[in-house]
């Protein structure tokens, strides 16, 4: 049905597409029963500045807590998206991250990732105004990440929302930057505060002369463009000296923590700030 009508589509047993229809649908459907079960949480991870290794913010990571285990969003990211049912999964993190921030004062600023599909969303802009009015959460306090592939998709789009909610005061994250195929003229035209580096270039930047002068070069044209630098998958000490060396502003990854709940998180504040 989803091909048309009037078409005859057969079927064999290693046909990948109803495969991944199949998977689709069940992902669908499984986060109709995870919404309902209350089932969607959300890990948060520190980013810290590089200067002085201080937590500037968390990004909030969506798990969803079966009865049996943790699903990590690349199980079902992929499908929710195949089955064009990841808007409700960005209303779902959009509603709770800032319920959550009402709740939680620890959690000062935010980030929060957004979908490709977000940017043509229409109901995305009222839901996130209604929710901050509601929680009384300011929205200086949310960062929102969106892929470089996502914000190209739609430019047009893309940059009206933006525009938008930076008028509510609401900061923009590029994340996965070096993957996508953005040219320098879109990313200069893209009101976003700071340009996350891909993190399959940190990992190994101490080891992979490639990486690290990719790295660098990022950090540079984020300071050309006049924004501000984050290395996300920064695993080891190492890499963190050289992040300062190069000047790069922001530092995430397991090396400084690895993803917490909230309970965890609120520790880890403590531990961290006396
Ligand atoms: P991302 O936004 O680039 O998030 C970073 C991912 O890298 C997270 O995986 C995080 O747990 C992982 N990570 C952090 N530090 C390290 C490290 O040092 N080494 C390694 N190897 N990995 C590290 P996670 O939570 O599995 O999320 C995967 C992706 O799923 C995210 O990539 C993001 O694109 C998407 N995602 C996560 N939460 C949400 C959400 O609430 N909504 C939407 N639309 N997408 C989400
Ligand atoms: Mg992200
Ligand atoms: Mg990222
Ligand atoms: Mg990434």
């Amino acid at each position: 049905k989803r091909k048309g009508r009037n078409l005859v589509h057969c079927y064999t047993d290693d046909d990948q597409d109803s495969g991944e229809l199949q998977l689709s649908l069940q992902w669908s459907h499984q986060l109709q029963e995870a919404i309902v079960n209350d089932q969607i949480t959300l890990h948060f991870q520190p980013i810290v500045k590089v200067s002085n290794g201080e937590v500037a913010y968390f990004e909030a990571l969506v798990r969803l807590q079966l009865e049996d285990r943790l699903v990590y969003p690349g199980e079902f990211i992929p499908a929710l998206e195949r089955a064009e049912d990841i808007n409700l999964l960005d209303h779902q993190v959009i509603s709770k991250a800032i319920a959550m921030m009402h709740q939680y004062p620890e959690l000062h600023k935010v980030a929060i990732n957004l979908s490709a599909q977000a940017f043509s969303d229409a109901r995305l802009l009222p839901l996130i105004k209604q929710k901050l009015e509601q929680y009384q959460v300011d929205a200086t306090r949310i960062i929102f990440e969106l892929t470089e592939s996502a914000s190209l998709s739609n430019i047009q789009a893309t940059r009206l929302m933006i525009e938008s909610l930076t008028q509510l005061g609401c900061e923009f994250s590029i994340d996965d930057f070096g993957t996508g195929f953005s040219t320098f003229s879109y990313l200069k035209q893209l009101p976003a505060h700071s340009i996350k580096i891909d993190g399959s270039f940190v990992r190994e930047m101490d080891v992979d002369q490639i990486d690290y002068a990719l790295v660098k070069s990022i950090a540079e044209i984020a300071r050309v463009l006049n924004r501000k630098s984050v290395a996300e998958f920064v695993e080891n000490e190492r890499i963190l000296d050289l992040l300062k060396e190069l000047g790069v502003d922001y530092a995430q990854g397991y090396h400084i923590s690895k993803p917490m709940d909230i309970e965890n998180l609120k520790k880890y504040i403590l531990e961290t700030t006396t």
